[in-house]
């Protein structure tokens, strides 16, 4: 087993910023439509930090180093106004990667006032292109068409397009392929993303996790695969390229088979202004109250390092140990 980690070696680098715990899906993996029907309690309006709160946040994490913002959920394409908090976002100083991730649905409406608002890249869940599968896994019935109008409209908007697939065994295995033909027919990355243990409601069971290993067997029957050269530190995906089409990469996102948690850079701000400093955290440190007490950038800056300096987090080294937790829901932390 590996020895605790050593957090100080483990710098902030990311945040990924959560701007709604609405959505307009009930993805299985996610959010089961039993669980989030009607009756469910999202979050007040007045809990939820206002585009300003987001930005002086954003702000005081950047001044600590991080590089990457990326916008999430929820489905943050349901925020009102959010071309408005990216410009915000982007006029931060420092040259930040600046993304969010989406289920597409809203996409072509928003993609290119996002992009003159200053975002950068978008990634695109997309699980299926089978209308049956899709239509299942997102458990509204909702077509994959509309995701795929956004993931054009995107690329015609000049954004940076990668597409998000989460496997499950038994589920949509058989869609790997399309969707490799899809992304590398458009040009764009394709990752593939472990069933994870995320939250309380998923059901998640070990056997319905499709090791990347697995998956990249499959690939490599179709496709002639190399690995892409230098991974950066941090970067949670291993990535690979097409021989004959480099340019367009294939990632993996292991966290099940094969943690990363040792370079870990990423931290999490929920819609209601909580620091989590891990996917699995039992909970988070509260920063909202900071900002609504009128301190100033540098108490801020001051809380965010205290919070993250003292984190140990390495859940998914330790994931077999089992154990019970309570975990914060992916759609309210942000995937
Ligand atoms: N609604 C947006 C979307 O689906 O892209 C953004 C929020 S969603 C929580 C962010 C990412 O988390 C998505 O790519 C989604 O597929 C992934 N995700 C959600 N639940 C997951 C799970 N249990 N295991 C692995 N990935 C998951
Ligand atoms: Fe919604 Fe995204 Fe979760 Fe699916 S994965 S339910 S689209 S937040
Ligand atoms: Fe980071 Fe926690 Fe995921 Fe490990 S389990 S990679 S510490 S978010």
């Amino acid at each position: 087993m590996q020895p605790p980690l050593d957090t100080l070696q483990r710098p902030l680098r990311d945040l990924r910023i959560s701007v709604t715990d609405r959505c307009n899906f009930r993805c299985h993996y996610c959010m089961p439509a039993e669980i989030f029907g009607p009756g469910y309690a999202f979050l007040p309006k007045p809990e939820i930090l206002t585009h300003e709160e987001i930005a002086r946040s954003a702000s005081a994490f950047s001044s600590l180093g991080v590089e990457k913002l990326r916008i999430t959920g929820g489905e943050p394409l349901l925020r009102r106004g959010l071309s408005d908090l990216v410009a915000m976002l982007s006029e931060i100083p420092g040259h930040h990667d600046l993304a969010i991730t989406t289920n597409g649905v809203l996409l072509g409406r928003h993609a290119n006032s996002l992009k003159e608002a200053g975002l950068h890249r978008v990634t695109v869940s997309l699980d299926a292109l089978s209308e049956e599968v899709f239509s299942k896994m997102n458990g509204v019935g909702a077509s994959p068409d509309k995701v795929i109008a956004g993931v054009d409209a995107a690329i015609s908007a000049g954004l940076g397009v990668k597409i998000n697939c989460v496997v499950q065994k038994g589920v949509n295995e058989q869609e790997v392929l399309p969707l490799a033909e899809f992304a590398r027919d458009r040009g764009v990355t394709l990752r593939f993303i472990e069933f994870m243990d995320t939250g309380n409601t998923n059901r998640w069971q070990l056997d319905q996790v499709v090791p990347s290993a697995d998956l990249l067997e499959k690939l490599k029957s179709r496709f002639d695969l190399e690995a892409s050269q230098s991974p950066l530190l941090g970067e949670t995906a291993k990535r690979y390229q097409h021989v004959d089409q480099p340019e367009v990469e294939i990632g993996f996102i292991s966290s099940v088979s094969q943690p990363f948690c040792r370079d870990c850079n990423r931290a999490r701000l929920s819609a209601d202004g909580q620091i989590f400093t891990c996917l699995f955290a039992e909970k988070g440190h509260d920063l909202k109250s900071l900002l609504r007490s009128g301190a100033t950038d540098a108490q801020l800056a001051d809380e965010v390092s205290r919070i993250w300096h003292r984190r140990s987090d390495r859940y998914s080294e330790i994931r077999a140990e089992g154990g019970e937790r309570t975990k914060p829901e992916m759609s309210y932390i942000g995937g």
